[in-house]
């Protein structure tokens, strides 16, 4: 069964031997993915860092190690559950990232592959995937983020063009990107989800400005985008008129395969920091030397532990042909805190937590109970669709309610 093609159950593919791909990606991964490499693309936001990482990006897919999920036709190898899983576990061991555009990859292009006419199938997935075309996705606005249908940023239709007035924020590499998936009202009259268009915007149109937001880690992470008459061609549509909340649905289910695996990248957090706190330093001090240090780390692992057998609960219920229902959320939810207290136990490293990577992850992890579903949300998802308790007083349910679990960049 694909994890992330279009959200449903399909048959078993035909990669022969997860076994025979693992090693062939491990010694793969040992030939191409360089300490030097590694060091480069850890320069996140730098303009170094990025070129490293897009270049990597194009080395995978040239090799077909960029989406193996993914069919054939689109540069991928059709591979089935478990071998996608050894293909998840080899690159988390090896600390080797994955395609530059992490939200094309595992939302946009499942929703082109599902929603997308032939044309836009064949001229945007594939350099989506080897990283030559950037994309970023234009769903949040200032007045719309969990409630992603008030959305406002206006679409008109004049003969065969959109002409699109509005602002979209938090759009995650905003800055770099040459294409977004945007989100649109296209009929103010409709009930808010019936009124609401998705397209393909290619970012050099005239009337698009992009102002860069540098987040507390440092980098230009995300940006704001004002467009302001912009005409876009109505063959620019992805899927129906005013259909856009299917192709968001679409879109935004499809972030709950990627929560499966999120606990490899825990599982190697912890292993560094394990790593880093029974190395005696200059002053011949070991940070696990401390009982203290040594309690949390304990706590640390038990909580990876528990996001791992809960997603191996998940990913067990896909191989079985199931598809993760709500419980999805709670992956979400101790993923994203686990996360965070990991990246906070790294202060038992002393002045080495203030620089590089663990003074990053103390930074960039604040931002994970709110990318993908703040978590006060997931809660009243859990609450309600997992526990069954009433439903919050509200007016309209909130955006995440389609996807029921989340990953964002
Ligand atoms: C790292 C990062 C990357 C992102 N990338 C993108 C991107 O590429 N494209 C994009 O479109 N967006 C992106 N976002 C935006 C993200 O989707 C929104 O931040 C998120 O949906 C929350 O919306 P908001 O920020 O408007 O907060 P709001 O929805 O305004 O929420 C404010 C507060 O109210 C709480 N709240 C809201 N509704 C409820 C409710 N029903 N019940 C209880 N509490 C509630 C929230 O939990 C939060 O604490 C990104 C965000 C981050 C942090």
């Amino acid at each position: 069964m694909s994890l992330t093609t279009d959200g449903t159950a399909t048959d078993p593919s035909p990669v022969a031997d997860p076994e025979a791909f693992r090693e062939e990606l491990r010694t793969w991964l040992a030939d191409e993915f360089s300490d030097d490499l590694r060091s480069r693309i850890a320069r996140r936001g730098t303009e170094d860092g990025i070129a490293a990482h897009r270049a990597w990006n194009a080395t995978l897919f040239d090799a077909g190690w960029a989406a193996p999920s993914w069919p054939g036709r689109f540069g991928g190898r059709d591979a089935d559950l478990a071998t996608q899983l050894a293909y998840h576990e080899e690159m988390a061991a090896a600390g080797a990232p994955g395609p530059f555009n992490a939200i094309g990859v595992s939302n946009i292009a499942p929703a082109i592959m599902s929603h997308g006419t032939e044309e836009q199938q064949e001229r945007f997935i594939r350099p989506m995937l080897r990283g030559d075309d950037i994309w970023s996705q234009g769903m949040s606005e200032p007045e719309a983020g969990s409630d992603l249908a008030s959305l406002r940023c206006r679409a008109e239709l004049d003969g065969e063009d959109f002409v699109v007035t509005g602002q979209k924020t938090w759009n995650s590499n905003g800055d770099l990107a040459d294409f977004c998936q945007l989100y649109v009202r296209s009929d103010p009259d409709a009930p808010k989800r019936k009124g609401i268009t998705c397209l393909l915007v290619d970012m050099r149109t005239p009337g698009i400005e992009v102002r860069p937001i540098r987040t507390m880690a440092g980098d230009a992470g995300f940006a704001e985008v004002f467009l302001d008459g912009v005409r876009i061609p109505r063959s620019a549509m992805l899927g129906e008129l005013h259909d856009g909340w299917s192709v968001a649905t679409r879109t935004l289910n499809n972030e709950r395969a990627g929560v499966a695996v999120l606990y490899l990248h825990l599982r190697r957090k912890l292993d560094d920091l394990l790593a880093a706190a029974t190395r005696t330093d200059e002053w011949g001090h070991r940070p696990a030397d401390d009982p203290t240090n040594r309690q949390e780390l304990a706590r640390r692992y038990v909580e990876v532990r528990l996001v791992e057998l809960l997603a191996k609960r998940t990913l067990g219920a896909m191989m079985a042909g199931r598809m993760p229902g709500p419980e999805g959320s709670v992956i979400k939810l101790a993923w994203s805190s686990t996360d965070q207290s990991l990246a906070g136990a790294a202060r038992m490293l002393g002045m080495d937590s203030l620089e590089g990577r663990w003074a990053w992850d103390q930074l960039s992890s604040r931002s994970l109970t709110i990318a993908g579903g703040t978590s006060e949300v997931v809660r009243n998802i859990i609450g309600e669709r997992v526990l069954g308790l009433p439903r919050e007083p509200t007016t309209e349910p909130p955006r995440q309610e389609p996807s029921e679990g989340a990953h964002r960049g």
